[in-house]
């Protein structure tokens, strides 16, 4: 008798540690609404209630959902159904990595076994090396690593009948309201398991022909929107592979390489756990960035989406509407925060961890420090996105700056709060100032 301890999988389709939880038989499953779940925004808790709710619906009522730590939570449920084991997929972050060991030294300090199968990657993290064992710090050679690593076909889906009942102290429905009523204005994103699976075969039908093309355009609703479900492991990475891996061409090549950039991220979050919150890369001088009340009101600007610049704008408000921005956007408005405005890539990395549906540490983290220029492989900082000249290319009729910010024509929006030339040479002159500084120590 095993039991499967649910982490960012909540599925039944190619779920490996779920189908070792099942292999003698019925297992239990349960989740641990931990204090750290009270610290996310009212829309990620409302998501999670809900794709918790589903699956809880999919297993006939099984799945348990309780409060606590997952050390505590996960050593009772093993107690109850007197199971020697507990199967669970790896965790590469570092928050993950506490957890696991955690629960592992629980269960171990009462003779049972944390047994961890698969992650939530295609490739674990830490798997794709050169030849000589070392990590790859660039992302082509990177990617053409984790291609020939290659990985395995999609595990068969779990059997839903095969679940012993566990009980739960947490209301899916209460925290899914409560959750709403903190974030009243967030949209709402699928939440079952079977329809974002057949979300995904329906745009591999109709839509990824368009990817490479048009996956930079905002205007143009041309990408896949896998990144709320593969934030909750509602769909895995391997089964998107194997469905892109049949198909010729050029769309499902990049939309997989988009992909091997989530691995890649992980993977460099893996190694550098401080990447969480220091830059990889020491690139501007420690009194670059804008500090007190001047700096505090230009930041609200820029979270209310209203810095006078549409495009910025129009991703911001986007981002609050509905959790989530297309990936142009959010280099433009980050970009804007580090280099506009001045502020740290932290500040901006915080209010999306606040604001985003689909939250991933590594891939939020990482990409911010992408954007900021400071971490593995990333732009370089002197790569200053214009943000009026973005919205020309990537939006040139301005669909999706109207359709967030419906004023943008009228007097009633804001004038330009910086000038944005001007504010690229300060950001400019400081990257030389931290070069200058650099190598004089
Ligand atoms: C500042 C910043 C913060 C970000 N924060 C997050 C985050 O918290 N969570 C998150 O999932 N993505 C994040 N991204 C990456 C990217 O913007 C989103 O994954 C993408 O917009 C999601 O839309 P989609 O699923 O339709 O993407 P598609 O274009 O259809 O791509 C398919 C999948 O590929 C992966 N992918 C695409 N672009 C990237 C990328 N740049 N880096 C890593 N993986 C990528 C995602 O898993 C995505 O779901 C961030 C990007 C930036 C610039």
């Amino acid at each position: 008798m095993g039991v499967w301890w649910i982490r960012r999988d909540a599925r039944l389709a190619d779920n490996p540690a779920l189908l070792a939880a099942q292999e003698d038989g019925p297992a239990a499953a349960v989740f641990a609404w931990s204090r750290g779940v009270h610290l996310w925004s009212g829309r990620r808790r409302a998501h999670l209630a809900r794709v918790l709710w589903s699956l809880r619906e999919d297993t006939g009522g099984a799945v348990g959902v309780r409060r606590g730590d997952p050390a505590d939570v996960v050593l009772a449920v093993a107690r109850e159904h007197d199971a020697r084991v507990v199967f669970a997929a790896r965790e590469a972050s570092p928050a993950g990595i506490r957890a696991q060991d955690a629960v592992a030294a629980a269960l171990a300090s009462d003779g049972r076994e944390l047994r961890l199968v698969g992650t939530p990657y295609a490739v674990a993290p830490g798997r794709v090396v050169k030849t000589d064992g070392t990590e790859y710090k660039v992302f082509t050679p990177f990617s053409h690593a984790w291609r020939e690593h290659g990985w395995r076909i999609p595990a068969p889906a779990a059997d839903p009948t095969a679940f012993l009942p566990t009980t739960s102290d947490v209301s899916l429905d209460q925290e899914a309201a409560r959750g709403d009523a903190d974030d009243p204005l967030a949209a709402r994103h699928e939440f079952r398991e079977a329809r974002i699976r057949e979300a995904w075969a329906s745009y591999v039908e109709t839509g990824l022909d368009r990817y490479a093309a048009e996956r930079d355009r905002p205007d143009l609703d041309s990408v896949s929107h896998l990144s709320v479900p593969l934030a909750y492991g509602q769909i895995h990475p391997r089964t998107v592979l194997a469905a892109t891996g049949a198909i010729r061409g050029e769309a499902a090549r990049t939309l997989e390489s988009e992909l091997a950039w989530r691995e890649f991220h992980a993977d460099v979050l893996f190694r550098h756990p401080q990447a969480q919150r220091a830059s990889l890369t020491a690139v501007m001088p420690d009194d670059a960035w804008a500090a007190g009340p001047e700096a505090d009101a230009a930041f609200m600007a820029w979270r209310d989406g209203r810095t006078g610049f549409p495009l910025v704008d129009a991703g911001m408000r986007q981002l609050a509407a509905t959790g989530t921005m297309h990936n142009r956007v959010r280099m433009v408005v980050a970009s804007f925060l580090v280099k506009d405005l001045h502020l740290p890539w932290q500040r901006g990395a915080e209010h999306f961890r606040r604001a985003l549906l689909d939250y991933d540490h590594a891939q939020n983290q990482l990409n911010w420090q992408w954007v900021a220029g400071t971490g593995r492989d990333a732009a370089p900082f002197f790569r200053i996105f214009n943000p009026t000249a973005q919205a020309d290319r990537f939006d040139p009729d301005r669909d999706y700056v109207r359709r967030w910010v419906s004023e943008v024509d009228t007097p009633a929006y804001p004038t330009p709060m910086l000038d944005h030339a001007a504010e690229r040479e300060v950001a400019l002159a400081d990257l030389r100032r931290g070069k200058a500084g650099r190598a004089g120590r």
